[in-house]
């Protein structure tokens, strides 16, 4: 098995993934280490989960170590990816990686002041981790300058493509150096990423990693109609079977998460959070202990939850629905074990038919709604499964089918 010492990574980062508590390598870090450490563009198709952050963010920072310090304003390393929560979580991994090197780096994204940034960049900033569009706005106020970019990672490409930021990408892109090292981490190479990669890569090393989620055809979906004052009830009810070994529990803020972890403490065999408010460190116990088996639950936000790799989950609770579909699939591919996929249970309230909506346009089904549930709401059910102007038709499976596949045309 490869290690990281083998990768040719610097001391004091094999220290730090040590303290980050990696053992060995991923299959992506295996391959994408050593050819950035030789200066090598990158295109690599890999989704969360797979490692792909440290795999670009190690040799980074190596790099990072032997350029000269940028001029006011500038900086030498760009991170370019899609949400703010993303460039959390990158800024997260950095803190872990960089300790005790002398790299700096800092976060740009939308949503926040400007005061700040600005502040942080003024002196010159080894690292930047940036969105798209507050990072063209920093570029056009002149409070950023890129003309000393020497390397550029553009991180889940696709889904910046998605989410429409070519046109931010392209006038990001302008203003770089031509001389430079890219790495491009796309999951698909579909909706223009490759032609947007084959525009901007010379002559790169490419890496594919199958994900690691189990896909979606293998993991079993249900949908419990439920009132918000009935969800904790109903979760507790559930968790008290034993059937559920290892539980992943979704919710939509870091509140409701510390929240959810402390009054389901009943159920007993341990229940953590995990989420973004929280330190890397209790964070790393948090997830350990879960693995280990300590603990039974794990309750945590979509940031927190994304990346987690966890082998044996058997089943997956979005106590909230995500806002974005696609989190609905990240989320429920955590379940499964060894080609086998476990149960995802999603709970919807009268303020989450739009979440739902969505998720069932993205992955074009309807899930199977469970009625046998103590606090199924039937009239949640029926507002949102039955077509209006018809009368409820409780219960036979015929009907249901038949109402259920009209809906879903119309
Ligand atoms: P990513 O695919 O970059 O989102 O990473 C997914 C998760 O795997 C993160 O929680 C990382 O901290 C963790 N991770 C990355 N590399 C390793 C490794 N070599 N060993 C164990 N965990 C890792």
């Amino acid at each position: 098995m490869t290690s990281f010492e083998s990768l040719g990574l610097h001391e004091a980062l094999l220290r730090n993934v040590a303290a980050a508590g990696y053992e060995t390598p991923t299959p992506i870090q295996v391959q994408a280490i050593p050819p950035l450490l030789e200066g090598r563009d990158l295109l690599g198709c890999a989704q969360t989960g797979t490692g792909k952050t440290a795999a670009f963010c190690l040799p980074l920072l190596q790099r990072l170590l032997h350029t000269a310090k940028p001029n006011r304003r500038a900086c030498v390393g760009l991170i370019l990816t899609p949400t703010r929560e993303l460039a959390a979580q990158i800024g997260d991994n950095l803190a872990v990686y960089s300790r005790g090197l002398q790299v700096s780096h800092t976060l740009v994204y939308g949503g926040v002041g400007y005061a700040p940034q600005i502040k942080s960049l003024q002196p010159g900033c080894d690292l930047v981790v940036a969105t798209p569009g507050r990072l063209l706005d920093l570029l056009r106020q002149r409070m950023i300058r890129l003309d000393q970019v020497e390397f550029l990672v553009l991180d889940e490409a696709d889904r910046m493509l998605d989410m429409g930021f070519i046109h931010d990408i392209r006038a990001v892109l302008a203003a770089l150096p031509e001389q430079r090292q890219t790495m491009f981490f796309s999951a698909t190479m579909a909706g223009g990423a490759e032609q947007l990669a084959q525009s901007i890569l010379h002559d790169p090393v490419q890496v594919a990693v199958a994900p690691s989620a189990t896909p979606i055809e293998l993991v079993e979906q249900r949908l419990m109609f439920v009132d918000p004052a009935n969800k904790r009830a109903l979760l507790g009810e559930l968790l008290r079977d034993e059937s559920v070994e290892r539980a992943l529990v979704f919710t939509r803020t870091k509140h409701g998460a510390s929240r959810l972890a402390r009054a389901m403490i009943h159920v007993g065999k341990g229940v953590e959070a995990i989420h973004g408010g929280m330190t890397q460190s209790a964070r790393t116990r948090a997830l350990q202990d879960f693995r280990d088996g300590k603990i039974r639950v794990l309750v945590a936000t979509d940031v927190a939850g994304r990346g987690l790799d966890v082998e044996g989950i058997s089943h997956v609770y979005n106590y909230d629905l995500p806002q974005e579909p696609e989190a609905y699939v990240h989320r429920i591919g955590r379940t499964g074990r060894a080609g086998a996929g476990g149960v995802a249970v999603s709970f919807c309230s009268f303020e989450e038919f739009d979440d739902l909506r969505g998720i069932e346009r993205l992955i074009q089904t309807q899930i199977t709604v469970v009625e046998e549930q103590p606090y199924h709401a039937d009239h949640l059910h029926g507002m949102m499964r039955r077509p209006a102007n018809r009368p409820s038709i409780r219960g036979s499976q015929p009907t249901n089918r038949f109402t259920r596949r009209r809906a879903f045309g119309r």
